[in-house]
Order: structure tokens, then sequence, then C-alpha cells
């Protein structure tokens, strides 16, 4: 039977250390650190994130700005936003929550960001660091899911790490990490071939695809370090992942729980960035 890998109590871990530094940033330096999300529109599920992300601003100490545009705002008018939050010093981070509604270019938005106040590291130039291995921000997802390996004490070093997801905010970064600290990594999607025979020689797998309880337990190799980071609903409309739990907890030796895995890591390491981005406005290191 797995061990089951606490997101609780990791995102409380790095909330405390992100706490500890930015009340240590404004004792030494005056400083408080100010993220700003923006909302357009009316999405529940957007307005819940939201929500949650500023109590975790509360929770550490930083100053949340919010902004929720009606959902008619035009383009123009979140761009001049954008541009208002990048020159405004009290802000150390900005956020701009997506989904945007349609008839706003995502990418128009994302790229207008500062890349130094790009919390979410979604621009170009931050996702580009990420290739080469010299970031200030990794993209908050991947980057709680590495924490959530490392708190295993399992080594990544030459280990067969699957992704299952290739999307540009999960599958593509994860892979890029899980390579940096040298595993030996396969991504898969949905034009792969054999899946479950490549899911069957992972030490590590990470699933991000977003179809409920798809991965199970037949898929899993022994005593592997399983993450989901999917966000689904089962037949009774109840949050669950893309991982079949009940059937992969007897393989894997480390597993991650829906709800309570990843989910709480993505917004700990949101924090994180928005005090590294403070920290190197500053100049301080
Ligand atoms: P996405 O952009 O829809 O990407 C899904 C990926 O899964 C795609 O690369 C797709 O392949 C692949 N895929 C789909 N069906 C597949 C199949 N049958 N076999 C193998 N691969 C398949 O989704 P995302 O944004 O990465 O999110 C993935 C999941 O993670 C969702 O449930 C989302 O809610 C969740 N999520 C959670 C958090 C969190 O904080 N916990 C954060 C972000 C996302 P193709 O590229 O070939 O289409």
């Amino acid at each position: 039977m797995a061990q089951i890998i606490d997101g609780k109590a990791v995102s409380a871990d790095v909330k405390e250390e992100v706490a500890a530094e930015a009340a240590q940033l404004k004792e030494e330096h005056g400083l408080k650190v100010g993220l700003a999300v923006v909302i357009v529109g009316n999405d529940p599920a957007s307005k819940v994130y939201v929500n949650n992300k500023k109590k975790a601003c509360e929770a550490v100490g930083f100053k949340s700005f919010e902004y929720a545009l009606d959902e008619n705002t035009t383009q123009e008018q979140l761009l001049d936003l954008v541009n208002v939050l990048n020159r405004d010093e009290t802000v150390n981070g900005i956020l701009v929550q997506l989904p945007l509604p349609k008839h706003i270019d995502e990418k128009a938005i994302i790229n207008a960001i500062s890349p130094d106040k790009d919390v979410d590291a979604f621009h170009p130039v931050n996702v580009g660091k990420i290739m080469i291995g010299e970031y200030s921000f990794l993209p908050c997802t991947p980057a709680g899911v590495m924490r959530l390996i490392e708190s295993t004490g399992v080594d990544i070093t030459g280990k067969q790490c699957v992704v299952i997801g290739r999307s540009n905010i999960v599958g593509k970064p994860q892979a890029m990490l899980l390579l940096q600290k040298n595993g030996t990594v396969t991504v898969c999607h949905s034009k792969t071939k054999n899946l479950k025979e490549i899911c069957l020689s992972a030490d590590i797998l990470v699933v991000a695809i977003g179809r409920a309880k798809f991965i199970t337990g037949d898929m899993i190799k022994e005593g592997a370090v399983v993450i989901d980071v999917g966000m689904d609903r089962n037949e009774n409309g109840k949050l669950c992942g893309d991982v079949d739990f009940e059937s992969a907890e007897k393989k894997a030796g480390y597993i991650t729980p829906v709800p309570g895995g990843v989910g709480p890591m993505t917004i700990a390491m949101l924090m994180k960035n928005t005090l590294t981005a403070a920290k190197q406005q500053a100049g301080i290191e």
C-alpha cells in the first residue's frame, strides 16, 4: 500500500518559509510584498481560485490587489491595466486569471506582463529561461510537483520519469524540471502508442491529462511515485484526479490524493514566486 504524499502539509511548510522571509523583508527593508490578481468575467471556478490566492496572500503577510473586471472588458482596457501594474512599484507580481473571455487574446495579455512580475512564469522570456535552466520563476504547478517528489526522499537522478500531458502550463515544463534533476524523461500525449507499457516503466509518474481516473493500478509499476495533477469530476460530481486512486495506491510506493495533493502546492509556489519577484526588484538576494 502506497504512502500518501500530503500536499496540504508540504504546502503549509512552503507557506511558512515564505511568511518568515516576507516578515524579514518587512523588518529589514521596510518592504511589503504585493501581488495583483486580475480576473475578467464571472467564471465561478476562476472566482474560487482568485479568492484562494487572496487568502494565501493574507496568510503569508503579502498585500493583495484584486481587480475584478466586467465580462465585457476590452483587450485594450486589460492591456492598459497590465501596463499600469507593470509600473506600480507596490506590485511585485501580476497574475491574470485564465481563461479569459473569448474576445481577449490570452497570448497578448501574457506577453504584456513584465517578465520580472510574471509570477505564473507563462511569459515567453520566462519559459525560455526554464529551457536553459536559468530561471527566476518556475511555473507553479510543476514546481509544486517537484517539491512533492522531493518530500518523498526519492532521488530523481537516473530514474525513469514519465509525464502524461504536454500542455504549456504543466506537462512541458514538468518534463524540463525532471530532466534538470537528471531524470530520464518520457512525455506522453493523446497520440502516444503503448501508453500502458510506458507507464509501467515509470519510477516517477506525473499525470496531467484532465480525464477522471484514466490511469489505473494495472498501469503502475510496483513502488512508483505517482503524482496526480488532474482536477476532474467523478460520476457523482465530486472532485477527483486523473489517477484511479483506489487501484493505484495498491501498486504505488507514494501517491498524491485529489484533493489534498498537487492542488494546495500550486498556490504555495505562487507565493514563493511573488516573494522571489519582490526580492529581485529590490535587488536583494
Ligand atoms: P490540457 O491543456 O488539456 O492538456 C492535457 C494533455 O493531456 C494534452 O497534452 C493531451 O494530449 C493529453 N491527453 C489527453 N488525453 C490523453 C490520453 N487519452 N492519453 C494521453 N494523453 C492525453 O490540460 P492541463 O492544463 O495540462 O491540465 C491537465 C489536468 O491538470 C486538468 O485536470 C487540470 O484541471 C489539472 N490542473 C491542475 C492544477 C492544479 O493546481 N492541481 C493546475 C493545472 C492543471 P494532446 O496534447 O495530444 O492533446
